[in-house]
């Protein structure tokens, strides 16, 4: 039990500071939507080049948003965390193994995947 409020604490933490970071205008690769399966190895290899912790890095080149993304051509799909398969509902959390975050479900990244 402590152990999961330990988490959830961490989790709000980690929501906050994703949510400041952009919210001060971090600027992420979030046009750049990975849809191939080499888009998404691009992606993925980005992540795993990145030094431990470096949230930014992680933000930056899996192009996070704080809200929906809609592309021009699919505008009736938006794509959000809430709608992505490695999106924990109960736990508002990435199971991206190269990410690992808590997010929110009108948060958005560019390897969104239903
Ligand atoms: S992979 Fe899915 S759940 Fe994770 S941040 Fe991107 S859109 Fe959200």
């Amino acid at each position: 039990m402590a152990v999961n409020e330990s988490n959830d604490q961490q989790l709000d933490q980690q929501r906050k500071k994703i949510h400041d970071l952009l919210a001060a205008g971090l600027e992420t690769d979030w046009q750049h939507r990975a849809y191939s399966d080499a888009e998404i190895q691009r992606v993925v290899q980005g992540l795993q080049g990145l030094p431990p912790d470096d949230l930014q890095g992680q933000l930056r080149i899996a192009g996070f948003t704080l809200t929906p993304y809609v592309s021009e051509e699919d505008p009736e799909i938006e794509q959000a965390c809430a709608t992505c398969m490695y999106y924990i509902t109960h736990s508002r959390y990435c199971a991206l193994p190269e990410l690992k975050l808590g997010v929110e479900a009108e948060w958005s990244c560019n390897v969104w995947r239903i």
